[in-house]
């Protein structure tokens, strides 16, 4: 793994929250970043995540950031994630809440770069199901907001200004959690005013 990018990182942006992407990675490189201090890992399958929770260490804070099936619901609910990252519609929202039985940190997904293939609420939509998800749903804590940038690079920086938009919006509703960066284009991320990052091929090659 790539311990000086990873210390340089921490370094230079002391106020943002970096969390590792481990999906692709092996066991051992997991235990070599924690044993460096790191706590927060995420992954993008619930049984990897239930895998991983189980047979590494307990102090291991865990994300989710993976598209959710509904059948894998009670699943994802049994491995207590530190922070759903991917909460990508009321109806799911819905669906989660409605079978917790504790209180889980969430975000909203929000497609800000418009393209088919991701998964999110629209921009436009974001608000409205933010507030609607604030308020129905008792046992999340809706605590901010995630986006994937746009591929295409032209797009890459407006996607992330968008959503840092929806972001000051909610902020207003005790939003705290700006999640936009991955290894691609954490820098300008960040820049867009990003507070916390998912690294994953950067750090792990
Ligand atoms: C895989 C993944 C990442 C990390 O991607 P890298 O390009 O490897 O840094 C970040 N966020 C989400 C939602 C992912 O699925």
């Amino acid at each position: 793994m790539n311990k000086e990018l990873y210390f340089n990182i921490k370094d230079k942006y002391p106020n943002v929250r970096i969390i590792a992407v481990s999906k692709y990675t092996s066991d051992e490189n997991i235990k070599e970043l924690f044993s460096l201090g790191h706590k927060e890992f995420a992954e993008n399958k619930v049984q990897d995540l239930l895998r991983k929770k189980e047979e590494l260490s307990k102090e291991i804070s865990w994300h989710f950031i993976g598209n959710l099936q509904k059948n894998k619901i009670n699943h994802l609910i049994k491995t207590k994630p530190i922070l759903w990252q991917s909460c990508t519609s009321f109806a799911l929202a819905h669906e989660v809440d409605k079978r917790l039985d504790y209180k889980l940190d969430c975000l909203l997904q929000i497609n800000s770069s418009c393209e088919d293939s991701k998964s999110g609420i629209s921009t436009q939509q974001a608000l409205d199901e933010y507030l609607k998800i604030q308020n129905e749903c008792s046992n999340l804590n809706l605590i901010g907001i995630m986006c994937i940038g746009a591929i295409d690079e032209k797009y890459t920086q407006k996607s992330f200004e968008d959503c840092y938009k929806i972001y000051e919006e909610v902020k207003k509703y005790g939003a705290k959690i700006c999640s936009m960066g991955m290894s691609s284009d954490y820098e300008l991320a960040i820049k867009c005013g990003s507070n916390m990052i998912r690294l994953g091929s950067i750090l792990f090659k």
